[in-house]
């Protein structure tokens, strides 16, 4: 009985296929290589919202489990009956040399996934959409070295369409290697988050992706024997333009360029999957590469930013975003946990606006706390959440939703904003630069026309950082610490808010 069950799919799915030789597809191939499709949208879609963003995961993890085990069975010569020698393709890997490198990758996936801190979160992304990029042009580089194995040979050498995908898939691969690791050395600071700028570096990006195209026409062109130098060219100019492109990019508009690899990395996939004949792989090559394209813009929206520009590297990048440099001393007010919470129970409307410190601190349980007790003394609380507060899209959505807090409590800054003139407190969190007026003030500033919360209108503001020596993302001082009404707390964000819960028991 387990043998039948186990012959089934093999039975169904074990005709070869490859659009490029134009063989036939294979119906059932084609019928599951939709439906993991439909899971992968139905997982974008359970994405979008925090309530449903669990049940979207686990469409995403089966639609890649039945794309995976269908590439891997049909790949599999119906004729070869032992499976674990059986060989996928003439010069690929036998089925057990592929399942022992599942394994090696799932065990290595599962703990850093574990390991990992919230807050690394964003060098991680860029980290592993590096991969992405290399796994693409390697597919690409071993599918021109032995194109017979993908089917791609037409005579004596590979036909021009199939060049012209596989140079794609190269340049956008490479494009989205290299510049994934100047991200991740960015985000990480192995590298200083400051720009780099090349004179005349917008002349040279354009002459690079020019000869970029150059190259790959031509290779498309070339014949079988004038072809090596032509990709060796563009794979390399491909790799340059990447670091070329994501040195310029300062500091504040570091969350657009992750996700603008991500979507890079979604293209290069998608690319491969037309080299491979892999439907399942065109598919979520475009879903990802259209999703993370979306989001850039969005996220450029968000932060007053042209799309076209921070693409093109080196906007905002002039006036040293995340140098942090000298500041003069102000006054200002600092208060304690007791002072806070007797004015947190006096207040009708309390307006929470948490940041990247909160997530440092791992402070949402302890938030949430503060919020039950004061919703119990009849104080209208609520979360305002900017698009880029914290260090990844979502970065406080997700934290939030991990200490239960009720999603209907959480508002974007466009919905909340104009709340915080009839607010009793402002009460900030570990957030700096999304508060920070300069942003709408001080054309000099790098996070000038950045959208930020109007915590200056609210009667009372409390924040809390550590010392007034820090500064944000940014590197700027912030004129919201010196505001008459605003009252500094200064401690770790836990630690201050445990015992605010506890002055208010
Ligand atoms: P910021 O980085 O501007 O500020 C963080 C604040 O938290 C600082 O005031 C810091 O001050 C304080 N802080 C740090 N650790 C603690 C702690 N343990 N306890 C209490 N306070 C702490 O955060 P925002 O969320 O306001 O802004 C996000 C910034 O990051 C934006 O500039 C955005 O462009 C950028 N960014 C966003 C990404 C995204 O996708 N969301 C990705 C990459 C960058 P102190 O050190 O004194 O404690």
């Amino acid at each position: 009985m387990h043998r039948l069950l186990l012959a089934a799919p093999f039975a169904l799915l074990a005709t070869p296929a490859h659009a490029a030789t134009g063989e036939a597809v294979n119906p059932w191939v084609a019928l599951a290589y939709l439906v993991s499709g439909v899971f992968f949208i139905l997982a974008l879609r359970g994405l979008s919202s925090p309530a449903t963003s669990r049940t979207g995961n686990r469409f995403g993890m089966i639609g890649m489990l039945i794309a995976v085990v269908t590439t891997l069975l049909t790949q599999i010569p119906q004729k070869t009956g032992d499976l674990a020698n059986s060989y996928v393709g003439p010069d690929f890997a036998s089925l057990g040399e592929i399942l022992i490198a599942i394994a090696i990758g799932a065990i290595i996936g599962v703990t850093i996934a574990r390991r990992i801190a919230m807050t690394a979160m964003p060098e991680l992304v860029a980290a592993f959409h590096s991969l992405v990029g290399l796994a693409a042009v390697l597919v690409g580089w071993a599918a021109y070295l032995n194109p017979g194995a993908f089917g791609l040979l037409v005579g004596d050498g590979i036909g021009a369409v199939s060049k012209v995908e596989m140079g794609l898939g190269i340049a956008i691969g490479a494009i989205t290697f290299s510049g994934s690791v100047i991200a991740f050395a960015k985000l990480s600071g192995r590298m200083s988050g400051s720009p780099i700028l090349l004179p005349a570096r917008h002349v040279i990006n354009l002459g690079t992706l020019a000869a970029i195209i150059v190259f790959t026409a031509l290779f498309a062109m070339a014949g079988p024997s004038e072809t090596m130098p032509l990709i060796i060219a563009l794979t390399v100019l491909a790799f340059l333009i990447g670091f070329l492109l994501i040195i310029p990019i300062g500091g504040a508009d570091m969350p657009v360029v992750v996700s603008m690899l991500n979507s890079y990395s979604g293209w290069a996939a998608a690319a491969m999957g037309f080299t491979l004949g892999n439907t399942a792989m065109i598919i979520t090559g475009a879903l990802v590469g259209s999703s993370g394209a979306i989001l850039s813009y969005i996220m450029c929206r968000a932060m007053n930013r042209s799309f076209i520009s921070v693409i093109a590297g080196g906007f905002g990048a002039e006036d040293g975003a995340g140098g942090g440099e000298a500041r003069e001393a102000r006054p200002y007010k600092q208060g304690s946990a007791d002072d806070a919470a007797f004015m947190l129970e006096q207040a009708e409307k309390v307006i929470i606006i948490p940041g990247y410190g909160m997530a440092v601190a791992q402070a949402q349980h302890a938030l949430r706390e503060m919020t039950d007790i004061l919703e119990e003394k009849g104080v209208d609380v609520k979360f305002a959440i900017h698009p880029v507060a914290g260090r990844m899209p979502g970065h406080m959505n997700v934290l939030l939703a991990e200490a239960s807090v009720d999603y209907d409590k959480v508002f974007e800054l466009e919905d909340i904003n104009s709340e915080f003139a009839q607010a009793d407190v402002a009460f900030i969190i570990g957030a700096n630069d999304v508060v920070n007026p300069a942003a709408k003030t001080d054309k000099s500033s790098p996070i000038y026309g950045m959208p930020v919360f109007d915590v200056d209108k609210a009667k009372q503001v409390f924040f809390i950082k550590r010392s007034m020596g820090g500064v944000g993302y940014a590197g700027v001082d912030n004129d919201v610490f010196y505001m008459d009404q605003t009252m500094m707390l200064l401690s770790d964000a836990k630690k201050m808010v445990e015992e605010i819960v506890k002055a208010l028991d």
